[in-house]
């Protein structure tokens, strides 16, 4: 028997981070992650990844035509940006708290929470 892998994938940034894309045709941009899809593996990122979409106008005062949207794209094709040193860095976690029990992000190059 196949086994169908359904399963959310991990995915390392969260809406509102700020990210770098390291692949594709916006290699070396910024832009802030407006959506995560585990699911996919996706993210989808601002002014990251457009298209051109053609849309029909739905209802009477609609205007069809051509619109720019992004598209998402995956999770794997992008680094976080550190808030603090603005640098493009991966992610640690320690925990934090009396009981060692608040889960943080922490910057694996200037150690400052993410
Ligand atoms: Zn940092």
């Amino acid at each position: 028997m196949i086994k169908k892998n359904t399963k959310a994938k991990k995915i390392h940034v969260k809406t509102g981070d700020t990210v770098l894309v390291v692949c594709g045709k916006d290699k070396g941009r910024r832009g802030e992650v407006l959506a995560v899809s585990p699911k996919e593996g996706k993210i989808m990122v601002r002014g990251i990844n457009l298209v051109s979409k053609h849309v029909k106008p739905r209802r009477e005062n609609d205007e069809g035509g051509i619109i720019r949207t992004e598209a998402a794209l995956y999770s794997c094709k992008v680094q976080l940006v550190c808030s603090h040193c603005d640098r493009p860095t991966r992610i640690a976690h320690a925990f934090f708290g009396e009981n060692h029990d608040e889960k943080q992000r922490v910057c694996k190059k200037c150690n400052n929470i993410v």
